[in-house]
């Protein structure tokens, strides 16, 4: 977001600098050297309704760099794989009633349709599920998944919020029974990469390893950032770091400000990646619903794109605060070892070629019912000073596409 923000300044003749505390740009959508593989420390895929990452694609001459594919679906349960994501998969399902798997079908579909998310803002999204699908059908399909991502948290989510999730991808289909996902050729550093150079084109300025410490403000106005470089005045501010950084580094906001910053909540994750000699199945993305199994799916990226070995994400998300978190990443690599190899027992120890975990304290905010009504406005009242994160375009589903549509179009109205 903070790069969709400075992109469109610069572009609209203005000087940004951009202040960036890791060493690379791309925050959540950042590559690393993984084992020789320059890679998303977590993964991405793109939807054909990802309209404003498409259109800056466009922008950049990098529209024939986007790739789509018929992915597949699967759904480990009982034991067994099976097939998933479309109408004749789910009337095949093993393990689920009649009854259950109509309910469940028309429920997803009617999401498809659906294109309204007022009357769903504050209504509690499992018991919204349960009333559609029934209990049967949640117990099976859908009370992991809320389990094995938000954890106590999974009580009080918004169904606005789940719903623009189900419709995201309900809706990137060549058919009913055919889905379609994106990739990019060489993954999302490819747009990194191009976005920063255009930044640079036109004059910005990007700072790597240089934290924000604090947001100066006086009067009423805003005067400029401290680094550890010291002061530097500036007459406008646009902050898209998460949230919760926001009372730290902007200690001088009104209390009541603060107070609804400091309310914010994310979820954290521990994501895995592995690279195979061999396939795990023939799915991108695969839920799960086992008992000796802390996750909700995984996603077998090589799937999608295709690349010279086989690559495995497998994401655990759970609350920062929760004692799972601190554990090292050995634990976590040890379970993905144990879950493939019972996905797929022809797995060996040998095929493993390479593991490594990332975390990311806030890689998703909880949204509750009438979660943007909590928030203050991203024009603070602070003259120059603008405040986002994904929270800000509830009831999307935090995502590269609607972070860059969300900073451009901030950009804009922060120097009308
Ligand atoms: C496991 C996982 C899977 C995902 N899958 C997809 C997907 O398939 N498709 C999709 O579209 N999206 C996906 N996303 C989401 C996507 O990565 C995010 O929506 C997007 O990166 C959000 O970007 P952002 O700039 O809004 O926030 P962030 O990426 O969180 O960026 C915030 C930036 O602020 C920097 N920062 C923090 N504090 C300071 C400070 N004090 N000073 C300066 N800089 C600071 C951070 O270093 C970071 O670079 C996924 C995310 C995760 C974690």
């Amino acid at each position: 977001m903070g790069l969709a923000v400075a992109y469109q300044l610069a572009r609209d003749g203005h000087v940004p600098v951009l202040f960036e505390a890791d060493d690379r740009v791309g925050g959540m959508t950042a590559t690393f050297d993984f084992d020789g593989l320059d890679i998303e420390r977590y993964y991405h895929f793109h939807c054909i309704s990802d309209h404003a990452f498409l259109q800056v694609l466009d922008e950049l001459k990098l529209g024939s760099k986007m790739q789509w594919v018929e992915t597949k679906m699967g759904y480990w349960f009982q034991n067994r794989l099976q097939p998933w994501g479309n109408p004749l998969a789910l009337l095949g399902f093993k393990g689920l009633g009649l009854v259950a798997k109509f309910r469940y079908g028309l429920h997803a579909f009617l999401c498809t349709k659906r294109n309204d998310w007022k009357p769903l803002d504050h209504v509690e999204a499992t018991g919204w599920i349960r009333r559609w699908v029934g209990e049967e059908a949640y117990e099976v399909l859908w009370r992991r998944l809320f389990d094995y991502k938000f954890y106590h948290y999974s009580s009080n989510l918004s169904a606005a919020w789940i719903w623009s999730r189900i419709r995201r991808i309900g809706r990137s289909r060549y058919s009913l029974f055919r889905e379609k996902l994106g990739f990019l050729e060489g993954g999302s550093a490819t747009l990194l990469q191009a976005m920063r150079n255009d930044i640079a084109a036109h004059g910005g300025e990007i700072r790597l390893s240089t934290s924000v410490n604090r947001v100066v403000m006086a009067e009423g106005k805003v005067r400029g950032v401290e680094t550890a470089a010291g002061f530097e005045a500036f007459d406008k501010a646009i902050s898209t770091v998460p949230l919760p950084f926001i009372p730290r580094i902007m200690p001088d906001l009104p209390a009541d400000v603060l107070q609804k910053f400091q309310q914010i909540k994310n979820i954290a994750v521990v994501c895995v990646i592995a690279k195979l000699k061999k396939p795990v199945t023939e799915n991108f993305w695969l839920n799960t619903n086992d008992e000796e199994m802390d996750i909700p799916g995984l996603v077998e990226y090589s799937n999608l794109r295709p690349l010279d070995q086989h690559i495995v994400y497998v994401p655990f998300y759970m609350p920062w605060e929760h004692a799972k978190y601190a554990e090292p990443d050995e634990v976590f690599l040890g379970k993905v070892k144990r879950y493939l190899k019972k996905i797929n027992p022809e797995l060996q120890d040998d095929d493993f070629i390479a593991m490594r975990a990332s975390r990311y304290r806030h890689a998703q905010p909880i949204c509750d019912p009438g979660y943007l009504e909590q928030l203050p406005p991203a024009a603070l009242p602070v003259q120059g000073l603008w405040v986002a994160d994904t929270s800000y375009y509830y009831p999307e589903d935090r995502g590269i596409s609607e972070s860059i549509g969300y900073g451009r179009a901030l950009a804009q109205k922060a120097v009308a």
